[in-house]
């Protein structure tokens, strides 16, 4: 359930755009890209991930993955096996959210392959956080795409194989997942103090 009047107050001020879920692409920005992998043994978290994530549940931000996996419509993998692949990832890194997958091919014609909108929407709508209070992490330029047609905030990770030109394109760029969940944390007062502890809080303010 969407609810547009969702923003916070923290200390009595108005909170505007306040990251209340982070969505992320699952290959090459949470797992290495093992191309139309259906085998669980071959997933691997990126070298950041399991902090990034840790990061997010002590901050009480939601989590969710949106996926291309054309595979399935390729007839390259089942979407059992990418369901496994799913499972292991998610139990990893200690529990993802919502995972949507989109597993047609390219030319299918789908609504919900990125860079169009739709599963983002949708796990947005299944997390019960507004659009405008997420943000979508991702290592490719259809994921910003993606994330713009959905009005959430984008954040490139690139990777070795990321096209330079979609790094140029990007609005934000962050070297790894975690320091990508740091800045989407660190811009909001509200996590920033869930993040550090009331400790901390006196003696920054
Ligand atoms: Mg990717
Ligand atoms: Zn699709």
């Amino acid at each position: 359930m969407l609810n547009s009047d969702d923003s916070p107050r923290v200390d009595g001020r108005y909170v505007p755009n306040q990251v209340r879920a982070v969505l992320f692409d699952r290959d090459g920005t949470l797992c290495v890209d093992v191309p139309y992998n259906g085998d669980p043994d071959r997933v691997e978290p990126v070298a950041t991930a399991p902090a990034a994530l840790w990061r997010l549940r002590a901050a009480g931000v939601a989590t969710a993955v949106v996926s291309n996996q054309s595979g399935i419509g390729r007839g390259l993998v089942t979407g059992r096996q990418v369901d496994a692949v799913n499972r292991r990832l998610d139990a990893l890194l200690g529990g993802l959210g919502p995972i949507l997958v989109c597993p047609h091919a390219p030319d299918a014609g789908c609504p919900c392959r990125k860079p169009a909108p739709a599963l983002l929407l949708a796990a947005a709508d299944r997390l019960g956080v507004h659009p405008g209070s997420c943000a979508f992490v991702g290592d490719i330029g259809s994921d910003m795409a993606a994330a713009a047609a959905a009005a959430m905030r984008g954040v490139l990770v690139p990777t070795p194989v990321t096209r330079a030109v979609e790094v140029a394109a990007a609005v934000e760029v962050a070297p790894d997942l975690l320091t990508a969940v740091d800045r989407l944390l660190g811009d909001d007062p509200a996590t920033r103090v869930a993040r550090v502890g009331p400790a901390a809080r006196s003696g920054r303010s």
